[in-house]
């Protein structure tokens, strides 16, 4: 696996630091994302600055959850999109950053971005989960089971970011 630049944050207020961390493992069904864009949301302003609405932040972790980017690796077996569209390493890319639960109320209705349950492996922090693995980084790692959808030609990468959430 390869090992990639991670902007890491440690407390509010103070600058990130960089560190080079391996990716994760990537297990039957996953996608190695290799990011190519990404924007700052309010949210992630929020957190550095500690005055979002829970508790300040204090774990070594990795921020962005708006970003987009192309297929690295993809695990054995997978060779197409969420939509049954052919996937090859190099394709653009638009996923949920949330991972949902696929069991609660809304996943079985469909409304995957509502998951009661919605979680990353990464939300630990890099204490637990010392990753390149994330929106400020330079890998995004896909569990199976979660939804990658490739994406037109005709549509610029600096218009994809945002689909994570300010536009979903
Ligand atoms: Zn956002
Ligand atoms: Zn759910």
């Amino acid at each position: 696996m390869p090992q990639g630049l991670t902007t890491v944050f440690t407390e509010p207020g103070k600058p990130f630091d960089l560190e080079s961390l391996p990716t994760p493992d990537i297990e039957e069904g996953g996608i190695l994302i290799k990011n190519t864009d990404a924007v700052i949301c309010g949210s992630d302003l929020h957190v550095w600055r500690g005055d979002g609405d829970g508790p300040p932040l204090s774990q070594r972790r990795i921020l962005g959850h708006e970003f987009t980017g192309v297929v690295h690796s993809l695990s054995k077996g997978i060779d197409t999109d969420s939509l049954r569209r052919p996937l090859k390493e190099g394709d653009r890319v638009a996923f949920p950053f949330f991972f949902p639960c696929h069991r609660c109320y809304h996943c079985i209705r469909g409304e995957h971005h509502s998951c009661t349950f919605r979680s990353r492996r990464n939300m630990v922090g890099l204490d637990k989960y010392p990753y390149c693995n994330g929106g400020m980084a330079e890998y995004f790692y896909l569990q199976p089971g979660h939804y990658a959808y490739k994406v037109p030609d005709e549509l610029p990468s600096d218009a994809i970011p945002s689909v994570n959430c300010a536009l979903a």
